[in-house]
């Protein structure tokens, strides 16, 4: 079996991966919150987990893959003011936009996808059980996670006690009886959406929803916690509190996974600067299997620095991709996977490796060596390329007519035929400019937008 090692945020290093049960691997990834189109950087973890999940099932007989869906949440109130929706019908037509552009990145649906708002009595019961055991109490109808009574506390994170309160400075109260004390339960009314409780109506707080719907869908300890860099604190170093805490259990789970977060020219995508990257509007821009390429070929951990030129590049790679894969027929349906490919992936799922292989083999191939046509068809299956026919994808405001570019290839290959090569050379030239890009193999020529 393919010896895998992943890098733990907690021991902040790789570490050999051992699941709890071979037979069964668990994975959960933390999920979006529904209250806007998805950008970039919440794609970053869905392609991640996505090739991580592929790479799983190859080697273990079984994986089981959760995650949540925030579907309560003060953002999500407050787009449906401002939006004068009802919060229903902007969650899920936000969930449905999100599973929509996720599918157009090739990330393959979950095996479970659980909603918060489905889950409420299973929060309150794990409330209950933190207030039972002393690790929680009741304030002005609120309910908070009493840290001082969870030594553990900052251990994931490895944040220090000045640090913590730093963090969970924004929600100092004076009805907290210690300043890094986090809520559970919180008061509500309308128009904010509100539950019975046996503290008052109100709603959950956001940690509680996925270390609930882990410990009832996934089970404690499991195999794999992932989610982006930003999660690590306070929410995930609360989820292992709250899970530690309410059952006794001594680990959350095994590996804690974080992916770096996207930088736009330099810049934290934000709102405020206007440099968020939605994915809406990247699929106007590039093929998605070109954005999943782009956002891959980085390594996970490390942050993502975008750019104009970052999805050129990967559009660049993917159209040769394609030729490759295209240039011979799949002789056998079996497929066989590198040797060398396996070990970049095992390497805390090193992808930039991963694609210089590719691109070894894609270059070869181009040169009409088919020896290694077969492993980049199953190179490809398992990271989740070449299933998107990058032909079919057009820009949002294209320059030219797709009857004028075939008349114009004509043209080009009639000028060849005729030895022409000047005259050929300058109708690429001239459909480039166009954004149209030709690519001739031994049989024929392809365009695409550029
Ligand atoms: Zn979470």
């Amino acid at each position: 079996m393919q010896d895998i090692h992943l890098y733990h945020s907690k021991t902040k290093q790789k570490e050999r991966f051992n699941p709890i049960d071979p037979e069964h691997v668990k994975m959960y990834v933390c999920g979006p919150t529904v209250y806007a189109r998805p950008h970039i950087g919440n794609a970053r973890p869905r392609i991640v987990f996505d090739v991580l999940s592929r790479f799983l099932r190859h080697v273990y007989p079984k994986l089981t893959y959760v995650g949540n869906v925030t579907d309560v949440d003060d953002k999500i109130n407050k787009a449906s003011q401002e939006q004068n929706i009802d919060i229903k019908t902007l969650t899920s037509t936000m969930l449905k936009y999100f599973h929509e552009d996720m599918s157009a990145l090739n990330c393959l649906p979950l095996d479970l996808e659980v909603k918060a708002t489905d889950h409420i009595p299973e929060m309150i019961h794990m409330i209950q059980q933190l207030i039972d055991k002393g690790h929680a109490y009741v304030a002005k109808g609120h309910v908070l996670f009493s840290v001082p009574s969870f030594p553990e506390y900052g251990r994931l994170s490895h944040r220090t006690l000045t640090e913590q309160i730093e963090g969970a400075r924004v929600e100092v109260e004076d009805y907290k009886h210690s300043a890094q004390d986090f809520v559970l339960w919180k008061p509500s009314q309308s128009p904010d959406p509100y539950w019975d409780s046996p503290w008052g109506q109100g709603r959950p707080g956001w940690h509680i929803e996925c270390t609930a719907m882990i410990k009832k869908h996934v089970g404690l300890p499991f195999d794999i916690h992932g989610g982006g860099i930003d999660l690590l604190f306070p929410h995930h170093e609360n989820e292992v509190a709250q899970g530690c805490a309410a059952t006794g259990c001594h680990d959350y789970c095994n590996f804690w996974m974080h992916n770096g977060l996207i930088h736009v020219a330099k810049e934290k995508m934000s709102k405020s600067i206007g440099n968020v990257l939605y994915v809406a509007d990247l699929l106007d821009d590039a093929p998605g299997e070109a954005i999943r390429y782009a956002v891959l070929s980085t390594h996970y951990r490390r942050p993502l620095d975008w750019s104009d030129e970052t999805l050129s590049l990967a559009k660049q790679a993917c159209r040769k991709l394609h030729l490759a894969l295209n240039a011979f027929p799949v002789q056998d349906s079996k497929l066989m996977m590198d040797e060398a490919l396996l070990d970049a992936l095992a390497d805390d799922l090193n992808t930039p490796k991963a694609f210089s292989l590719i691109q070894g083999w894609v270059k070869s191939i181009l040169n009409g060596d088919s020896q290694y046509h077969h492993r980049l068809v199953s190179a490809c299956h398992l990271l989740g390329f070449g299933d998107q026919d990058l032909r079919q994808w057009r820009p949002k405001n294209p320059k030219v007519t797709v009857d004028d570019i075939e008349a114009q290839i004509a043209l080009r290959a009639d000028a060849k035929a005729a030895k022409n090569y000047q005259k050929a050379d300058e109708i690429r030239a001239s459909l480039l400019e166009k954004g149209i890009v030709i690519e001739d193999t031994t049989t024929q020529t392809l365009w695409y937008w550029q």
